[in-house]
């Protein structure tokens, strides 16, 4: 069937934010992110700090480099993720099938939306309206017939760009793009096939799916089908989720591990109930943390046994936390997820050993008792040392 999938994407969203409660900044270069002294680093920069080379990720002793004038606002991630929340929720005026990607832009297939709002040209302004009329930003919206598509598109005019691209014009869309916007490609992929000629998506189409299969492997294959406009990812609203997970913002950076561990925990056993709730499994865990400069970095381990024991969990999650040990700067957020989820299969749990078999029958004792009172009923002895209450955020 034919989709109808719209990407938005805010324009400079932190730095955007920042202009518009700072009228003074208006028209002028900003960014958001830590000092130069502190080594911090570019957040979002507006357009105009983005005309001397300014982008973000970029170190701001060097982005002050490049701009003197510069000016620099330290964060206020609590005000963007109340503004995020509230974009979103403009999106769901349209259609359940809302796929946040990060806190400023979604997708958004409105196939089984275009009875009620006509075209998706409509929906596509009308959300680029309300987020101006109720938040005074702008955002860039793309219209295509896949997520790849739509993604491109909101690019191609930012900001406050508005890209419709129809099924026979992708193509044309497509084919003049440096080879380098197709998903997955990076700098190595980008220079073998710039060695082979290949400047352009056009240019991809060249080559065979065996030549491209034999050059890159697997991600030969997404090659193939990208740079032909073939995507049939579906838009994946949070509730049918291929992972789930917790986090934790603290209110204050955090440079005491064994309360990272303690929190870690508490929230392996989160994400471990929610699992045995929806008779589910993971293989693979995945750390998040961020630090307080805002990189953020992401690991992951997948287990031969799928396993929904908060043990299991904690102690993959654990291990993990211990490879990033010393810890090279305090953490703002700790995030514990898993994916790879299958459906409990009870036969399966012959196959474990007698110990996993007694915690799982424990697990049924304490999910019991959490059930009947409250969550903080039992809780891991590792989450007890870190009875503090000092989070920004749980969800
Ligand atoms: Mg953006």
């Amino acid at each position: 069937m034919l989709r109808q999938i719209i990407h938005v994407d805010m324009d400079a969203f932190f730095a955007s934010v920042e202009q518009r409660d700072h009228p003074e900044f208006a028209g002028k270069p900003v960014v958001v992110g830590g000092k130069p002294e502190t080594r911090g680093v570019v957040a979002a920069a507006s357009y105009e700090a983005r005309k001397f080379g300014v982008r973000s990720a970029m170190a701001m002793a060097l982005a002050v480099k490049k701009c003197p004038d510069l000016i620099i606002v330290p964060p206020r991630h609590h005000e963007y993720e109340r503004v995020s929340r509230s974009i979103m929720e403009i999106f769901y005026q349209f259609t359940p099938l809302v796929e946040q990607i990060s806190i400023d832009e979604a997708f958004l297939d409105v196939t089984g939306s275009l009875g009620l709002f006509q075209t998706a040209e409509n929906i596509g302004r009308t959300i680029q309206q309300k987020i101006w009329q109720v938040h005074a930003l702008t955002a860039s919206v793309g219209i295509g017939p896949n997520k790849f598509v739509a993604k491109l598109a909101s690019d191609f005019h930012k900001p406050q760009g508005f890209t419709m691209v129809h099924p026979d014009q992708v193509a044309s869309f497509l084919d003049p793009l440096i080879v380098h916007t197709i998903w997955g490609i990076g700098e190595k992929t980008a220079l073998t096939l710039n060695k082979l000629g290949i400047k352009t998506v056009g240019d991809a189409k060249s080559l065979s799916l065996t030549r491209l299969e034999a050059l890159f492997g697997k991600q030969g294959k997404q090659i193939f089908y990208l740079c032909r406009g073939i995507d049939e990812r579906p838009v994946v609203p949070e509730h049918e989720a291929k992972s789930l997970g917790k986090e934790i913002t603290f209110s204050q950076d955090i440079i005491d591990v064994s309360y990272l561990f303690s929190i870690a925990g508490k929230l392996a056993d989160q994400v471990g109930l929610r699992l045995r709730k929806g008779s589910k499994q993971c293989r693979t865990v995945t750390l998040k943390l961020r630090y307080c400069d805002w990189e953020t970095i992401s690991r992951s381990h997948t287990c031969t046994d799928p396993t929904n024991l908060t043990k299991t969990i904690y102690q993959n999650i654990s291990l993990l936390i211990k490879k990033e040990l010393p810890l090279k700067k305090p953490v703002r957020l700790l995030g514990v997820s898993v994916s790879n989820l299958c459906s409990e299969n009870v036969q399966q749990q012959s196959l474990f050993g007698a110990q996993d078999v007694r915690e799982a029958e424990l697990t049924k004792v304490t999910d019991h008792l959490k059930e009947k009172y409250g969550e903080m009923a039992v809780v891991p002895g590792s989450v007890l040392y870190g009875k503090k209450t000092n989070f920004r955020k749980m969800d």
